[in-house]
């Protein structure tokens, strides 16, 4: 059975025995990974804190193979990213982004440039400056890092919608081109003349996804309005590389209401946190 060095975080973790637990990590090597950890829960544990929520880590795991979980051998603390640990709202935009990878990414099914993502967005809510945070609410800054993680996240596993042109006559949205409309289960979107004329379906709704749409609400809508000026700054996100320059109060509240309707079409439930994100 190989031995395999990792490096990851906890994203949850149940207790299993009188005194280990299971837990799921999200790893560069190897992507998410349900592993068991022998004697976590003992007063004297072997992992120490080296198994706590969001603690970048460096494992060492047996892999079992076939249906049998892998096994944790030793675990050690890279980064503790402690600036989160004392601002609320920081801490709970981190636990999103460990919710997103923990529901939207298959197990052993590594993305190693979403890793880099996911440890650049915890480093800065971790080291956000004590001025631009705001009491009891994510600040604007942070807001908006958290948006263009999740733009970067839908990118790289394959569910960020077209926004660039209608999808029906390809028309581009322009500020003169008033009314447009998000829709969801097409992952993308139409323009006043087209919206409702169309059979939408989409090309990369895949199953699972399809599953739970099923679960949600019927009333639930697939579709979103949205306006020329969020189209243009959601058509350049996604890509890293593209930095995009800090957007307008009003738009960024746009795209986080885009956000949490297209979160909630694809997991076919509310984001647990999406309340404590700000509007
Ligand atoms: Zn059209």
């Amino acid at each position: 059975m190989p031995l395999l060095a990792m490096e990851g975080w906890v994203l949850k973790g149940i207790d299993y025995s009188e005194t280990s637990r299971i837990v799921t990590l999200w790893t560069r090597e190897k992507g998410k990974v349900r592993a068991l950890a022998k004697g976590a829960r003992r007063l004297k544990s072997p992992f120490e804190n080296a198994l706590d929520l969001l603690n970048l880590c460096r494992f060492q795991v047996i892999h079992k193979g076939g249906n049998s979980l892998d096994l944790i051998t030793e675990s050690r603390v890279v980064d503790a990213y402690r600036g989160l640990r004392n601002h609320l709202p920081n801490l709970y935009a981190a636990y999103h982004v460990a919710e997103l990878l923990a529901e939207g990414t298959e197990d052993l099914d590594p993305h190693p440039d979403l890793f880099e993502g996911v440890h650049e967005t915890l480093g800065w809510f971790s080291k956000e400056a004590p001025e631009t945070r705001i009491q009891g609410r994510l600040s604007p800054e942070a807001s908006w890092v958290l948006i263009q993680f999740e733009f970067f996240y839908l990118s790289q596993t394959g569910y960020l919608p077209n926004f660039q042109h209608c999808h029906a006559c390809n028309r581009v949205p322009t500020p003169k081109t008033a009314k447009w409309t998000f829709h969801a289960d097409a992952g993308a979107i139409f323009c006043e003349e087209c919206y409702g004329t169309q059979v939408t379906h989409s090309p990369h709704l895949t199953k699972t996804a399809a599953i739970s749409k099923s679960r949600l609400d019927s009333f639930f809508p697939s579709s979103h309005p949205i306006s020329p000026d969020a189209l243009d700054a959601a058509g350049r996100l996604g890509n890293r590389e593209q930095c995009a320059e800090v957007v307008a109060e009003k738009i960024r509240q746009e795209l986080r209401a885009l956000l949490n309707h297209y979160l909630t079409w694809l997991r076919g439930r509310r984001p647990k946190l999406i309340g404590f994100l700000g509007g």
